[in-house]
């Protein structure tokens, strides 16, 4: 959509953006195309919008995909987008909260969307947790946001959001969007990522649980050493001092090691080397 056609649409449903629920239009067409053409979209492709809003990226899915189930939350714009594409058949419109919708009727299905910012990163740990995880995804967030899915160690932006995200996706950081794109214009830039599911599980589904709660202890208290808080987890995983220090040895990692500075294949490692039943002694 064009500013002018967003401008007209908001005026004609008489609606003050809402804050809180992350109302930035899209009113730039070239950068619709730039976000709907990172899905690689396919004829027989089930897209699902989160938070379709006037439609800028609803009309572009609508001539590429086969189907498109496109959730929204705020009834004015769920009325409005059915008057606007309400004949379309390949379209589902549901009127709903995307934190509570179940995605899981839709698979498999892609995502496109401009995520509402005061929710982008539970809607997306949603979708990633999800058993009926996309295998494609393409997201509007803050910059930030994106800046911590594609994170390095020793990074600020570094943390569980990175490692819970590219245990099942590569993420990749595929343009940054200047708030003047939207209407009203956000505070902070935005960017557009694209996820792309693993094509094979870097850890056994057992692993998982384990994984995560040491990757959420290790950044619990950042400044802190892998030994100061991981021995003190207190579920599934048993972390005593010596094991820990054994196998951050056979990592090549220091024993004053801090969460930080392991790389995802690292933590992987770790998670094995410490869930693994330690060897019976001789
Ligand atoms: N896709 C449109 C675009 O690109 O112009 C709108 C994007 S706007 C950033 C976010 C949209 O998500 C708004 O339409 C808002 O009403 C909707 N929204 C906010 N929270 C939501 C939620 N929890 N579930 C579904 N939609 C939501």
């Amino acid at each position: 959509m064009t500013p002018n056609e967003t401008r007209a649409a908001l005026e004609q449903l008489a609606l003050q953006p809402s804050k809180a629920l992350g109302q930035n239009f899209l009113a730039d067409r070239n950068i619709a195309y730039l976000i709907v053409d990172a899905a690689g979209l396919h004829d027989d492709d089930t897209v699902l919008e989160i938070g379709p809003g006037l439609g800028a990226l609803t009309e572009l899915l609508l001539e590429l995909a086969r189907r498109v189930v496109a959730v929204e939350k705020d009834g004015r714009l769920f009325e409005f987008l059915r008057e606007r594409f309400g004949r379309r058949q390949k379209l589902q419109l549901v009127h709903a909260d995307a934190l509570e919708f179940d995605f899981a009727p839709v698979a498999p299905f892609k995502v496109v969307a401009n995520l509402p910012y005061s929710v982008a990163t539970p809607l997306l740990q949603r979708l990633v947790d999800s058993p009926a995880r996309p295998r494609r995804m393409v997201l509007t967030v803050q910059r930030e946001v994106a800046d911590r899915l594609t994170a390095q160690p020793r990074s600020k932006d570094y943390g569980a959001l990175t490692l819970y995200t590219q245990l099942y996706y590569e993420v990749r950081r595929e343009h940054i969007i200047s708030p003047r794109c939207f209407i009203p214009p956000p505070a902070v830039e935005s960017a557009v990522v694209s996820l792309r599911l693993a094509p094979h599980p870097l850890l056994e589904p057992a692993l998982e649980a384990p994984f995560k709660e040491l990757v959420r202890a290790g950044f619990g208290q950042r400044r802190k050493m892998l030994r100061g808080v991981l021995p003190k987890l207190a579920t599934g995983v048993t972390v005593n001092a010596g094991r820990l220090e054994a196998a951050l040895k056979r990592l090549d990692l220091l024993p004053t090691a801090r969460g930080e500075e392991l790389s995802l294949a690292q933590w992987l490692l770790l998670t094995r080397e410490l869930v693994a039943p330690a060897a019976e002694p001789k």
